[in-house]
């Protein structure tokens, strides 16, 4: 048995038994761990934290290697991120983030990107006055980091570049040219779209919040990466339809 100390992002949480919880966290050190908080319900000030989806926490955790379910021994609350709660809008929002993550990323896969992926949307999100654009940023860069990238080099079927018109594969993950068939779900995908994903992949974050985007590549990305999301993790994500 490990004891394990961390920062953490909080994703989800349920009530255990008579008197506990369960929490799901997204950690710098160990990515996604689920742990048990003995007692919380029955004394709060136990801990210093009241476990609010997407705070960020410092936990202390016994980590059994017989179980992915630990024994959280001490998680004290670092960030709040008040403007956030105080508007439906960008709570909701972090509510997403949450749920995405807590959706596709394995259990106990450190990925210390997707860390600080989070760190920086929840930063940006107590201020931004573009919250569709943070979020389509959010998504692009979270399937990069997990390894899911859409492929937007070349059509998917015949392997050729493609210039102009295309058309998005949501179950083949990326381009397929106009002279190529496939059988399922596409969307079109216009050049100015394709031009966004692969610029907002490479740039830096703050750099990538001042994109220009036009309403014809928000409604794709929109559209695109929300049904991507969806075929990628085989279910749909309660939240999105906030977003
Ligand atoms: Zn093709």
């Amino acid at each position: 048995m490990a004891i394990i100390q961390t920062e953490a992002i909080v994703l989800k949480t349920f009530d255990f038994r008579e008197t506990s919880k369960i929490a799901n966290f997204f950690s710098l050190e160990e990515g996604k761990v689920s742990g048990v908080l003995k007692g919380i319900r029955k004394d709060p000030r136990k801990f210093g934290s009241s476990l609010e989806p997407f705070s960020v926490n410092h936990i202390v955790y016994y980590r059994y290697s017989n179980s992915d379910l630990h024994l959280i021994s001490q998680c004290d609350m670092r960030s709040f991120f008040l403007p956030i709660r105080q508007d439906l809008k960008r709570a909701l929002a972090a509510h997403y983030m949450a749920e995405l993550i807590n959706r596709m990323m394995p259990s106990e896969m450190k990925n210390q990107k997707i860390y600080h992926l989070m760190i920086e949307f929840l930063s940006t999100l107590e201020v931004t006055d573009d919250i569709d654009r943070l979020i389509r940023l959010f998504q692009i860069k979270a399937l990069l980091f997990s390894g899911f990238r859409p492929h937007l080099d070349a059509c998917v079927s015949c392997k050729k570049k493609v210039a102009g018109k295309a058309r998005f594969s949501m179950k083949e993950g990326g381009l397929v040219c106009p002279h190529c068939k496939v059988h399922d779900q596409t969307h079109p995908i216009s050049p100015g779209t394709v031009a966004t994903i692969l610029h907002a992949e490479q740039a830096p974050w703050n750099d990538a919040q001042r994109l220009q985007l036009t309403k014809t590549v928000r409604d794709e990305l929109k559209y695109i990466l929300n049904n991507f999301l969806v075929f990628h993790l085989g279910k749909k994500i309660r939240s999105e339809r906030y977003v």
